[in-house]
């Protein structure tokens, strides 16, 4: 794998292309990644090799002839578009660091928009999959934030219009969580950190939001006062957190002008994904074809 990657560990559009020469390679690659070229036979329950069958999208076992269709159940399965198109628009995908538009898939795949745009959301779904889900542990930072839609007559912020609220929680120097919350009461905060933090974990807020069970949760809570200008206190600021909203407002404001409430997760999922696993690229693609 680390062949694909060129002296300073991208992985570039040539490099893609001499793995993925054609769609023989990418069903070889999916037949690997899903079942692999060498193993137990299912049915005759022999170790053996998988052949391909020039015939079909198909491998057949050595021993006892059985067939495996690596694509068969997946979203390649009764899909037109040749599979080196989907490898490709999976590479930008895991390879972007402000998100793939329709727009940009239909240009660069020749696809229609209509196609371009299903792709791209099958690829958010994928990588939503990929990402999977563990209790956040340690230090963990929550923020909340409001996303998307255009404040009319420039209100920002805290109760404006056509805005999705959003909630986040990102372990230090390790994983993110984000999600859409339907409010900012303290019930609906507490499930979240209940349910995606582990139990003894440190955490750090703003004084805004109603954090105020979290200790008697058992949670070392500490709060820093953004209200006063304090950014950070001792341990507790919540930076991290903060530069992942950056980001995200940024990219859905360049790549796709806006996302509505109703796929904000879909899209959160997106980028929580590349973020949780951005030290390796050629993991991230091998990730979402094991997710397909
Ligand atoms: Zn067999």
């Amino acid at each position: 794998m680390a062949k694909s990657l060129d002296k300073l560990g991208r992985w570039t559009v040539k490099e893609f292309f001499a793995r993925f020469p054609d769609d023989e390679a990418c069903l070889t690659h999916i037949m690997e990644v899903r079942y692999g070229l060498h193993g137990t036979c299912r049915k005759c329950e022999n170790e053996t090799t998988f052949h391909r069958l020039s015939s079909r999208r198909a491998f057949s076992c050595a021993h006892c002839g059985d067939h495996v269709y690596p694509t068969a159940g997946t979203i390649f399965q009764d899909t037109r578009t040749p599979l080196q198109v989907w490898f490709y628009a999976i590479y930008l995908f895991v390879t972007t660091r402000h998100g793939v538009s329709g727009k940009e898939l239909e240009r660069t795949l020749g696809v229609t928009y209509k196609t371009a745009y299903r792709m791209g959301m099958q690829i958010r779904k994928l990588m939503a999959k990929a990402d999977g889900f563990e209790m956040l542990q340690g230090h963990i930072e929550l923020d909340e934030t409001y996303v998307g839609g255009r404040a009319r007559g420039g209100k920002t912020g805290r109760g404006a219009p056509n805005k999705t609220i959003v909630f986040g929680l990102k372990e230090r120097g390790g994983r993110m969580i984000a999600h859409t919350v339907p409010n900012f009461k303290t019930h609906t905060l507490r499930n979240s950190v209940l349910q995606k933090v582990a139990p003894g974990s440190t955490v750090s807020t703003d004084e805004l939001a109603n954090y105020n069970l979290l200790s008697r949760d058992g949670f070392k809570h500490g709060v820093v006062k953004h209200g006063q200008e304090e950014w950070v206190r001792g341990e507790h600021h919540t930076n991290s957190v903060e530069s992942f909203w950056r980001l995200f407002k940024q990219s859905v404001k360049s790549t796709h002008i806006r996302v509505s409430s109703k796929y904000m997760d879909v899209y959160l999922r997106e980028f929580t994904f590349r973020s949780n696993h951005r030290a390796m690229t050629n993991a991230m693609f091998d990730l979402v074809i094991a997710a397909v």
